[in-house]
């Protein structure tokens, strides 16, 4: 118990004076770094050395425990003898246990071999090199290792000086991620760069194709064509523009076209464009082209039609003018021909209706019955030729703007009625209807407007060859009398009823096929139009049509005949 409470002691004793020991160390490294001290005292295992610090006077020391960079002394074998606050936190160690730690305890595994190299050369002559550092954590610290010797009174060591590369190389690192990341952002901007290059050729490549695809066609084609930008200007023409006008780009572009159009047809031409410029709807008009190398008008079918996008805006019109000349040539010829021709028809006509009249009434009791019956039938021949007849003047005096007629103030509804009447004796099998029928007064040529109502009675029989009903409407709408004639019969399409009004158009049934020269509803039309009234059909293949035609109405007469 004696030598165990000794023991005890001896240890107490002890530990007081290492703790001791332990304080005056660590005075002793504070008054070194502060630079009270000049010497001290190391124990190395070969018993206590003395260190004198007569070369570092105090200033150098204050200013090396406050520089940034890790200092540290070292002797031949590798031991510290001094270290400063900053290579004591580097490698996350208490300064006073730094202190006759072998420096290669701090050294990374890695650098090792490095390490010897340059302590070894160290001795020589100062060097550089970079090494890992590893902290008491396990942590690496890069760092600049500056070796140079020192001379002491107790013989030479090394002063080591390690800058913390840890900033710098994590900037570096950085600026290496970053340059990693730009050089990846310029690789992908070349390839978009070289994507869009490819896409832009691909779409020329694609609109050179099509504005030569465009050219050629346009070149290729007899008529003269051009395009106009929304508000008219022309920005292309074809060839066969320049050839045939005998002008270039310049003379013509824009407006320039004006130029070579006939001057009476000039003003119709501006009108119905600014028209279509306005509404958008299709341009057609026929009009005369001064042709370049003799100076000649020709006639032409001018069209343009509108190009619109996907939100209807118009983008550009596409006009084309296609010479009618030689057509009109013929047509003139044929009409010429159809006047001369019923006009020398017309007077055998007159004088064969008088003989066969002479004939009739020649001892008309002694007639046998067969021979009135072929007078009879000769008579109904001879007014359907007279008919015709009649139908080719008109269509000749229309064209050649003479089919004038007196106008009067008369009751168009007894008119329609007396027309109905004749149509019951021509057409006993028919069923006429009139519907409404109240009193009407119009300014207008009962004759003629008695031919347009016969006409469209006698079609609505002529084209419905199953029902034979025909109803006959007369009613007023907005200061107009309006007057049709429904059929049950074949019916026309859409087509067929825009070109009925044209002049010998007949349609072409294979089914159903009746006699007729195409005239009536032209006729009609004229007439119409003369007496400032409209006309048109409304008509399904099949179930029938309607024709009607309207007409100014005389208020104070229709008010009076209604009294
Ligand atoms: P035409 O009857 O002598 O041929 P029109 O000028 O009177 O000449 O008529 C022109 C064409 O219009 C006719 O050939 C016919 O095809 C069509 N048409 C006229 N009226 C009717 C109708 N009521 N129903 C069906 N088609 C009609």
């Amino acid at each position: 118990m004696d030598q165990l409470n000794n023991t005890y002691s001896v240890l107490l004793k002890e530990n007081e004076e290492l703790k001791i020991q332990l304080e005056e160390a660590n005075d002793t490294i504070d008054a070194i770094r502060t630079g009270q001290v000049d010497a001290l005292i190391v124990n190395d295992g070969d018993g206590h050395q003395l260190y004198t610090l007569k070369t570092a006077d105090q200033t150098y020391r204050v200013f090396i425990e406050k520089m940034n960079e890790g200092a540290v002394t070292i002797n031949r074998q590798g031991l510290i003898l001094y270290s400063n606050s900053r290579f004591a936190s580097m490698v996350g160690m208490p300064l006073e246990r730094t202190i006759g730690l072998l420096f290669e305890t701090f050294i990374a595994d890695q650098s090792r071999d490095a390490f010897e190299d340059v302590i070894a050369n160290a001795w020589e002559e100062d060097c550089k090199e970079e090494l890992l550092l590893k902290n008491t954590e396990g942590h690496y610290v890069p760092c600049l290792l500056s070796c140079n010797t020192l001379e002491l009174d107790e013989g030479v060591a090394l002063s080591l000086i390690l800058t913390d590369l840890s900033i710098l190389k994590e900037a570096e690192n950085q600026l290496k991620i970053k340059n990693l990341q730009l050089a990846a952002a310029r690789l992908a901007t070349e390839k978009l760069n070289n994507e869009l290059e490819d896409t832009v050729k691909e779409r020329t490549n694609e609109l050179f194709l099509s504005r030569e695809h465009f050219k050629y066609l346009a070149n290729n084609i007899p008529q003269m064509t051009w395009t106009n930008l929304p508000d008219g200007e022309v920005d292309y023409y074809n060839q066969q523009w320049y050839d045939y006008t005998g002008l270039d780009q310049q003379d013509t572009k824009k407006w320039g076209w004006r130029k070579v159009l006939h001057p009476d047809d000039l003003q119709a031409t501006m009108d119905r464009f600014a028209e279509s410029l306005k509404t958008g709807e299709i341009f057609e008009i026929e009009n005369r082209y001064k042709r370049g190398y003799d100076g000649a008008y020709r006639w032409h079918l001018n069209r343009a039609i509108p190009l619109r996008d996907e939100k209807n805006e118009i983008v550009f019109w596409v006009g084309t003018a296609t010479d009618i000349e030689d057509q009109k040539k013929e047509m003139e010829r044929k009409d010429e021909f159809i006047g001369i021709a019923s006009h020398e028809l017309k007077t055998p006509l007159t004088s064969l209706k008088g003989y066969l009249q002479l004939i009739a009434s020649y001892k008309r009791d002694e007639l046998p019955s067969v021979v009135k019956q072929y007078i009879e039938k000769a008579n109904t021949s001879l007014n359907k030729l007279q008919r015709l007849i009649n139908d080719l003047l008109d269509v000749s005096k229309i064209q050649a703007g003479k089919l004038e007629y007196a106008f009067t103030k008369f009751n168009i509804t007894d008119l329609i009625k007396t027309c109905i009447e004749n149509a019951e004796h021509i057409h006993p099998d028919n069923n006429f209807i009139i519907r409404d029928g109240k009193d009407y007064t119009v300014n207008g040529n009962p004759e003629r407007l008695e031919q347009v109502v016969m006409n469209l009675i006698n079609n609505a029989v002529k084209y419905s060859p199953q029902n034979k009903d025909v109803i006959i409407h007369i009613t007023d709408h907005a200061d107009c009398v309006r007057v049709s004639v429904t059929d049950f019969g074949i019916g026309l399409s859409a087509e067929q009823q825009e070109r009925i009004f044209e002049r010998f158009y007949r349609v072409e049934d294979k089914k159903y096929t009746t006699s007729g020269l195409g005239m009536g509803l032209y006729i009609s039309a004229e007439i119409i139009s003369y007496h400032n009234g409209s006309i048109g059909v409304e008509s399904e293949v099949g179930k029938g049509s309607t024709f009607y035609f309207g007409l100014p109405l005389i208020r104070d007469y229709r008010l009076e005949t209604r009294d």
